[in-house]
């Protein structure tokens, strides 16, 4: 199965299982906007939770707020987002399909890319244990012959990007053929900015209505909010604010289910610094994101850091954390440490003091500040496309199971009575009542034990518990396990502790 047609099964699952629906679907859906269902809510409030205990209870200088989602359009002005919050556009005439420049460009490098690993893979197949990579890369005439295309191209892209130069965006895709991959065709019209904020009216035109935009990203709410936090919580420098919250950019391209849509949640850490220090935490939270994504036990090998050659005007450091989505590595979370450029802004627009009193060294300064951004939206595609799995069992039958780190799965354990009959389903209902304080559980008494054990494989439910005639002799249940399917008999007195052990999301923030 190429991954194409994975991730159209991926989406396919979700909206049958409840993960994701589009949104108003009874309308035909709205362009990039999608409606979580009964089991992503739960999935999506334990990825938020993950990162919020992480931010705000393992650091005890950081904390949370929660800004509104309008916000005083000078804000937009201060931050850059009026002027410059734009993407270079391209319509192809034929199909009349709307594409980002760039991205139709650093598509085509990721091709290149992909090319050059399908040779290495087929070494490493050629030459076995005696395969030097290193030396392959270095040799091989189609490596090399398709490395140099790429760092043709790339850096043609790289000039363009840097001096803005949207005619040769255009050139750059003519010139390597790219087509309209719905048409086929390169009847492309010239690239243009379009600037990606929504906007609305404010107040009724009555009193004189003012245009306000959706917030493009939560960070300017913690930005303009950075001295009454600073002053009410005695914040000393350094110290960072954590927030989650919706925000909205009309994307230009939004074709790729929830990875890029036109509403989506971030999770977002400003961490304020004195300047001359920023460098070394730039460092430091660069190591503790990836810590916190290897530490969900998806494969280290699937995340990597992609470091900024072009920094916006305003950062001197930035970089991604790229993770192996099913349509290659993409930027998951952004780390940049953005100067002061933020709180000097818009200490000069509002004509407020945003200054910070050092009380060690009596100096005042604007802090800088190094960012963590990541979207909530995407880490769950993450999740689930890293989780989902069509399996054959050794009887030949075969099985669809989301392996979901348990601490983040939605359901943690489904109560399964044998038969609806001779008194089981009244000692499940027990059990129920007594796990449902500390877990999400679920109880299912229809169809037969291998149909639900497979519904609940296929939503990820870590633990399924069967109660069956032997129970009420017992007390013990069955407890089967969603990766292994190993089966145990548990006291029923101890199916609290066995489940905690496994879904506590405790144990992972321990870990960190
Ligand atoms: P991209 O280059 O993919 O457009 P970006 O660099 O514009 O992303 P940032 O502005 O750094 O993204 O936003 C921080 C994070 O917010 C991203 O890493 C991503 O996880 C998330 N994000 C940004 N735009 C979207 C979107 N349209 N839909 C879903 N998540 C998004």
């Amino acid at each position: 199965m190429t991954q194409d047609e994975l991730f159209k099964i991926l989406v396919a699952h979700c909206k049958e299982y409840g993960f994701i629906f589009p949104s108003s679907e009874i309308y035909d859906g709205l362009a990039a906007v999608y409606d979580y269902g009964q089991m992503g809510v739960e999935l999506k409030n334990n990825i938020k939770q993950y990162w919020w205990n992480a931010m705000t209870r393992l650091n005890e200088n950081i904390v949370g707020i929660d800004a509104a989602v309008f916000m005083h359009p000078s804000t937009w002005v201060a931050s850059g987002h009026v002027a410059a919050f734009n993407d270079p556009l391209i319509d192809n005439r034929d199909s009349k399909k709307r594409y980002r420049a760039d991205v139709l460009i650093e598509d085509y490098l990721s091709k290149i890319e992909e090319k050059i690993e399908k040779e290495v893979a087929k070494g490493r197949k050629r030459f076995g244990d005696a395969f030097d990579e290193a030396q392959f890369r270095a040799t091989n005439p189609n490596v090399l012959r398709e490395k140099a295309h790429y760092d043709e191209v790339h850096e043609r892209y790289k000039k363009a990007e840097n001096a803005n130069d949207l005619a040769e965006y255009k050139q750059i895709i003519l010139d390597l053929g790219i087509v309209c991959p719905i048409s086929g065709t390169k009847n492309w019209t010239d690239v243009r900015q379009f600037n990606l904020m929504f906007s609305t009216q404010f107040g009724s035109t009555g009193e004189g209505a003012n245009t306000v935009y959706l917030r493009p990203e939560t960070a300017q709410g913690i930005f303009v909010d950075y001295i009454n936090v600073q002053k009410t919580g005695r914040m000393k420098v350094p110290f960072g604010i954590a927030q989650i919250g919706k925000a909205f950019r009309n994307e230009v391209v939004a074709r790729q289910f929830i990875f890029r849509m036109r509403e989506f949640e971030q999770m977002e850490m400003e961490f304020f610094c004195k300047p001359g220090t920023e460098m070394e935490w730039f460092a430091k939270w660069k190591e503790n994101r990836m810590k916190w994504h290897v530490n969900l036990g998806m494969g280290a090998e699937n995340y990597r850091f992609h470091d900024h050659e072009k920094l916006a005007h305003y950062a001197n450091a930035a970089t991604d954390i790229e993770f192996h989505f099913p349509f290659g590595f993409k930027e998951l979370e952004g780390i940049h440490s953005r100067t002061d450029f933020d709180l000097g802004n818009h200490q000069q627009l509002s004509g407020r003091k945003l200054t910070y009193f050092d009380p060690e060294t009596g100096e005042s300064y604007v802090p800088y500040c190094v960012e963590t951004s990541i979207g909530v939206d995407r880490m769950f595609l993450a999740v689930l496309s890293h989780s989902y799995k069509q399996e054959t069992l050794e009887n030949g039958e075969s099985r669809v199971v989301l392996s979901i780190p348990a601490p983040l799965a939605p359901v943690k354990a489904a109560i399964l009575p044998l038969v609806k009959k001779d008194g089981l389903p009244e000692v499940a209902q027990e059990i129920m009542n007594d796990l449902k304080y500390d877990f999400n559980c679920q109880y299912e008494d229809k169809d037969s034990i291998g149909k639900r054990y497979r519904r609940q494989d296929a939503i990820g439910t870590p633990y399924c518990i069967t109660v069956d005639h032997d129970t009420l002799v017992d007390h013990c249940v069955t407890v089967r396990d969603r990766d292994t399917m190993a089966q145990e008999r548990v006291p029923i007195a101890e199916l609290k502790a066995l489940i905690d052990k496994k879904v506590n999301l405790n144990n992972l923030l321990r870990n960190l």
